[in-house]
C-alpha cells in the first residue's frame, strides 16, 4: 500500500477576512470610511451626529 503525497491544489482565498473590515462609502456624506462591519454604512462621524437615524 503506497501512499501517495497529494499536490495541494487547493488554495485558500487569502482575501477572505477582509469582508469584515472594509473601506465604504458613507450614505450620509458621500466619504470612504473604514466600516468594522457589512452593515455599517455611515461613518461614525455622521453616526455621532445621530441625524441619519430619521432620516
Ligand atoms: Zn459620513
Amino acid at each position: 500500500m503506497s501512499r501517495r503525497t497529494m499536490p495541494k491544489k487547493h488554495k485558500k482565498p487569502v482575501a477572505d477576512h477582509s469582508a469584515e473590515r472594509k473601506t465604504r462609502k458613507c450614505l450620509m456624506c458621500g466619504k470612504p470610511f473604514p466600516s468594522e462591519w457589512a452593515g455599517e454604512r455611515v461613518c461614525r462621524k455622521c453616526k455621532s451626529s445621530a441625524a441619519w437615524r430619521s432620516a
